[in-house]
Formats: C-alpha cells, sequence, structure tokens
C-alpha cells in the first residue's frame, strides 16, 4: 500500500491537473472496472461534505477504485465515520484519511445561523450535524470576528475541519493505534470553491 507521503503527494499533483484542466484520460475504463470486480486498493480515504461543488474524485483527479470517499453535510466526524475510516484503513490498508473542509460550506453557515438565533422546530437530525459542528465553533462567536461575516465564516470552516481531524484521530482505539505505530496520518484540507484548489492544512 502507498505510505500516507505518497498518497498525499498523488493527491496534490491530481488537484494541481484539476486546477490547471490537464485532467487525466480516464482510460479504458470497462478494462478498469472490470479488474476492481474482486478487490479494491484505495490509496486515500477522504471524509468530505456533501456540498455537490466538492466531489472529492473530481477536485483530486482521481479514478475507479482511487479512493475511499466519506460524505456527510459538514464533513463532521460521528461514530459511523469513524467505522468507515476504521474499516478501510484495516482492510485496504489505506494510509492517508483527508477530512476534507471547503469554503463557505452550509453546514457551518446552519450552524453559525442555529447559534445566533436558535430555532425551536429544527428536524432532530439535522440538529445532530449542527451539534457536531457547533462545539469548534462557538468560541468564535463571541470573539474578534463576530461582526465580520465572511472572516467568521472563513475561520469557521478551518475551526470545523481541526476538529474532525482531532476528533478522527482519537475517536477510536483502532484508528490511534494505528497513527501511532503503523503510519496512518490523519490530516485536514480545505477545498476552495472560487480557485478549485485544495489546501493542505498542518
Ligand atoms: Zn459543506
Amino acid at each position: 500500500m502507498m505510505p500516507a507521503l505518497d498518497a498525499l503527494k498523488a493527491l496534490r499533483e491530481g488537484n494541481h491537473r484539476f486546477v490547471t484542466e490537464q485532467r487525466r484520460d480516464s482510460g479504458d475504463v470497462t478494462a478498469r472496472r472490470r479488474a476492481l470486480v474482486g478487490k479494491q486498493e484505495p490509496f486515500a480515504i477522504i471524509l468530505g461534505c456533501s456540498d455537490a461543488r466538492v466531489p472529492a474524485e473530481l477536485v483530486f483527479d482521481q479514478g475507479l477504485g482511487d479512493l475511499f470517499v466519506i460524505r456527510v453535510a459538514g464533513n463532521i466526524v460521528a461514530p459511523s465515520q469513524i467505522g468507515s475510516v476504521e474499516f478501510a484503513a484495516e482492510r485496504f490498508g489505506t494510509r492517508l484519511v483527508v477530512v476534507l473542509g471547503h469554503s463557505n460550506c452550509g453546514a457551518v453557515q446552519a450552524t453559525i445561523e442555529q447559534l445566533r438565533r436558535p430555532r425551536e422546530n429544527q428536524s432532530r437530525n439535522l440538529r445532530s450535524i449542527v451539534d457536531l459542528v457547533r462545539p469548534a465553533i462557538e468560541g468564535l462567536l463571541s470573539g474578534e470576528l463576530r461582526e465580520d461575516p465572511r472572516a467568521l465564516v472563513q475561520a469557521a470552516v478551518r475551526a470545523n475541519i481541526r476538529a474532525a481531524v482531532e476528533r478522527l484521530r482519537h475517536g477510536s482505539d483502532i484508528v490511534e493505534h494505528l497513527v501511532r505505530h503503523d503510519g496512518l496520518e490523519v490530516i485536514g484540507a480545505e477545498y476552495s470553491l472560487d480557485s478549485g484548489v485544495v489546501e493542505f492544512l498542518e
């Protein structure tokens, strides 16, 4: 299996191709599909937002079988997301996990709105998403950015990504063990809706 650093390099290169409109020819898709019937070896796990404008395979210029993608509004980390990461990291040996947030994330904006003007009739299911975004961004609402909506959303998106990375790293004994002893890396990244560039965070 590809080591985490090589996987990261492949994602960076793929995003560069996407941004510069030099996407790879997908080749013989039928042959590739058939080769993948019995096995898969995704080189990266992407936990991204469901936002229609951020499809992982496109923005990283990857094809069938390359990425194990988990998408959920707000790229939140709930038990089923942690379980999915455990599954892929253990079963396929994938060594890179990227939490992929993006600019102007609707789930983050909805959480800010909910914190400012709580709605009592919000659906319980939607609230379960907001509740997971909330802890990372609550503090920002009383800070110096509170009068600057643009900067506030920007900072909130980053804070939400960082919190998701932390929650994943420490979300289960299996993931923690793989990080500590087996070369698994969990990193955050932010996609710009405007430029198409994915910036990997420290
Ligand atoms: Zn989003």
